[in-house]
């Protein structure tokens, strides 16, 4: 009775460092086959651990200034210290095409070149329970310098001025509850009576007239009507 638009949605997923986003979409892309996520480029270097092609396309500073002069990019960002970072348009359209509901994992600066471009875009902000909760778990990871933590916060309390820019917050205290929210909220937008192209009916003149046939029926062979009768 439904038709669902043909191409899929555009989700936004922004949050603070260490909010547990990458975890919270991990697990959203296990359970739920319709979504998919975009792979961003990057000219940062690649870390320990990360594979191109997995994490991110790692390119130079000047094959990705290249593509921005192509227009290759949906949206681009100098997110941290001078590093770009982008999403490429023809991947997205291509998955969005299929009708497979595309997740952007990017930055507030991304989120907002994304929603004047596509204002139906859904926009998520996954936030920690508390900056001492982060703390802890940069603590914990214990990768970076005291400049590169401190940088990090900077950047989390600029983020989170944003939040009110975003349709949802989520608070990841608890990753299984979290990841509930966040697909409830995908599921109630789904529902929405703006992202339905049509709701099909049996035409009513045709349908009542067969109801009224069949309501005549069945008062016929009503026991009680046939002693009337
Ligand atoms: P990192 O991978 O260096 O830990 O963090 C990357 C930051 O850049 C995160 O805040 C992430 O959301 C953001 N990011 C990743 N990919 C993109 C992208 O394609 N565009 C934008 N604008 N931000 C991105």
């Amino acid at each position: 009775m439904i038709k669902r638009k043909k191409s899929g949605e555009l989700i936004i997923i922004s949050g603070t460092t260490c909010a547990g986003k990458g975890t919270i979409i991990d697990k959203l892309l296990e359970r739920n086959d319709n979504l998919s996520l975009s792979l961003s480029y990057t000219s940062r270097p690649m870390r320990p651990g990360e594979v191109d092609g997995v994490d991110y396309k790692f390119i130079s500073h000047e094959e990705f200034e290249e593509k921005i002069k192509n227009g290759d990019f949906l949206e681009y960002a100098k997110v941290r210290y001078g590093e770009y970072f982008g999403t490429p348009k023809e991947e997205v359209k291509k998955l969005l095409s299929t009708g497979k509901d595309v997740i952007l994992e990017i930055d507030v600066q991304g989120a907002r070149q994304i929603k004047e471009l596509f204002p139906e875009t859904i926009l998520i902000f996954i936030m920690a329970p508390s900056m001492s909760e982060v703390k802890k778990r940069i603590k914990t990871r214990g990768k970076e310098t005291k400049e590169q933590v401190l940088d990090r916060f900077i950047t989390a309390y600029k983020e989170i001025n944003e939040i009110p820019k975003y349709n949802y917050v989520v608070v990841n205290d608890n990753l299984e509850d979290a990841v509930e929210k966040v697909e409830a909220i995908l599921i109630s937008e789904k529902c929405r009576v703006d992202r339905i192209e049509e709701i099909a009916v049996e035409n009513q003149e045709e349908f009542m007239h067969e109801l009224l046939l069949e309501d005549e029926k069945e008062f016929k062979n009503d026991p009680i009507a046939k002693k009337i009768d």
